[in-house]
């Protein structure tokens, strides 16, 4: 792989500024993101928070480089993501960032352990390393025993333990998470947010995680509320010691 000279990866692994996205709708438009400015720093959990239809998918994915905005920058690890070339696109979608979503997307002809080595395939990993590679990971997530099942024979928590392990595959350096607890009971829900915590820690990853469920936003470092395309720096979600 050819390193861009310009790439700035000290720095944070989200620099979003003036973020603008606009949908046509009928005759008007709609407003989804009306400019965003995010930064997110190298190992942290932000959760972004707010109501049905604020923007979070929208700001999601414009940072994963699924949707291009109207106007403004994002930059991830120092390369910006919003002047890519589809297949610069696909190289980043593959290898840079991952996606957990609420409704899962496994595979359902595929057993938990093959779901977890579709994106290990597609960038041609060595047979060894992926096998050895999926193995660490469904023990990761806690499912080292399930290798076999197959989607339909797992439950919601489980069904996204496995996403979880997928999406962390390539060693992605930035997870995006669009309300991935919004299928689960908040039982089951608080644990795959605590997951989410751990994996954050022992993968070294940074995320990025979309959520209307208050009682997750104790797990994230920084919580971001995002209300009708506008970003607000939400109070921190540990009461702060006066000093
Ligand atoms: P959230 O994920 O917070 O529920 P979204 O980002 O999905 O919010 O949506 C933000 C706004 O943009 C909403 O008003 C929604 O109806 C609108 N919107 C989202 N996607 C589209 C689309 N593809 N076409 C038109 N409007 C859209
Ligand atoms: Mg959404």
């Amino acid at each position: 792989m050819t390193e861009r000279f310009s790439a700035d990866r000290g720095g944070p692994m989200v620099v979003a500024t003036g973020l603008v996205r606009d949908y046509p709708s009928g005759d008007g438009t709609v407003h989804a993101l009306r400019g965003i400015d995010l930064r997110v720093e190298r190992g942290q959990l932000v959760a972004v928070r707010g109501r049905s239809g604020s923007g979070k998918t929208t700001l999601l994915n414009l940072l994963g480089g699924l949707d291009r905005p109207n106007a403004g920058q994002v930059m991830v690890d120092g390369d910006e993501v919003t002047t890519m070339n589809e297949s610069a696109l696909v190289d980043f979608r593959r290898r840079t960032v991952a996606f957990i979503f609420q409704a899962f997307g496994l595979l359902p002809i595929l057993s938990a352990a093959e779901n977890v080595e579709v994106p290990l395939r597609l960038v041609r990993a060595d047979p060894r390393a992926r096998d050895a590679r999926v193995e660490e990971l469904l023990d990761l997530v806690g499912l080292g025993s399930r290798a076999g099942h197959r989607p339909h024979e797992m439950s919601g928590g489980e069904q996204q333990r496995v996403a979880i392990a997928r999406a962390l595959a390539n060693r992605p350096k930035l997870l995006l998470a669009d309300e991935p607890t919004g299928q689960l009971d908040s039982h089951t829900g608080h644990a795959i947010m605590g997951l989410l915590r751990t994996v954050v820690r022992t993968e070294g990853v940074t995320a990025v995680v979309a959520t209307h469920d208050p009682a997750l936003l104790d797990l994230a470092d920084r919580v971001v509320e995002i209300h009708d395309g506008l970003l607000t720096e939400a109070a921190p979600a540990a009461p702060v010691a006066p000093v």
